[in-house]
């Protein structure tokens, strides 16, 4: 299956550097699906600066509500209308510091999927658990209690159908907190042996449809590891955070994928 590789800018990124930015991923690689979620401001933006090109792009959270008294919140209709194709949900900095549940991402994916956004699902143990031999245990409960059984429904997912196969609409992202942002990552082993174990578990909540889901490996990716790290088996790409902000990092990163 074609790999994805995903850009999180968090909290970066302004409208001065849009559009050289895009012009670099515009004369970019083929054979990878390429996708950028910048902040809320940037998504209108960077759409338009993108043009013609196959880079899509999504958010970095959305509402679990559908409208209404939310204030700061935005919704994921209103997403979906300004043209953002997918949206990260769950992500470890979310889930520490806006105190966000399973049980939440869970129903915040349900709505994005209803609006058409197509949902990527972090999960990830943290340092102490996984020195605990907790790691498997806990991303495996984050799975169960994040994705909604509608995750299962081959083909039923609204307007996202346009997307294309369902495998490309629903995605996973391992991502362990403690590889994030700190320039360590698990060894190839122990991604391999997380990622099969995803799989299983995706095989077992979803069915059919958790066989072809992608799962994205996510922490600490930049152009020096990127070759290794996406030829793992069960790695269907990536979640990069500090180097997507600059375009050649990124450009590096998604032809080591499109090479796989
Ligand atoms: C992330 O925040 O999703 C991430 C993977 O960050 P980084 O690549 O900077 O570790």
């Amino acid at each position: 299956m074609r790999q994805m590789i995903a850009g999180n800018w968090k909290m970066n990124g302004s409208l001065k550097g849009l559009a050289s930015y895009a012009g670099a991923l515009a004369r970019g690689v083929t054979g990878v699906d390429l996708l950028i979620c910048p902040p809320f401001p940037l998504i209108g933006p960077l759409i338009t600066a993108l043009g013609s090109t196959p880079v899509m792009v999504g958010a970095q959270d959305c509402a679990v509500e559908r409208a209404g008294a939310h204030t700061g919140d935005v919704s994921a209709e209103l997403l979906a209308e300004i043209g953002a194709r997918y949206v990260i949900l769950g992500h470890s900095e979310r889930r520490a510091d806006h105190a966000e549940t399973s049980s939440l991402v869970r129903d915040k994916a349900r709505g994005a999927m209803a609006a058409g956004l197509a949902p990527i699902i972090c999960v990830g143990e943290t340092l102490s658990q996984r020195e605990a031999g907790e790691a498997e245990t806990v991303v495996r409960a984050q799975l169960a209690g994040s994705l909604p059984e509608e995750f299962a429904q081959v083909g039923a997912l609204g307007q996202a159908g346009a997307l294309g196969q369902a495998g490309a609409l629903r995605l996973i992202a391992y991502e362990p907190v403690w590889a994030i942002g700190t320039g360590k990552t698990p060894t190839e082993a122990d991604i391999a042996a997380m990622h099969a174990t995803i799989r299983a578990a995706l095989q077992k909540q979803l069915g059919e449809a958790g066989a072809t889901m992608r799962i994205l490996y996510g922490g600490s990716v930049k152009p020096s590891n990127a070759g290794a790290l996406l030829r793992i088996p069960e790695v269907g790409g990536a979640l990069i955070g500090g180097a997507s902000l600059l375009a050649e990092d990124f450009l590096v990163i998604a032809a080591a994928a499109a090479q796989k």
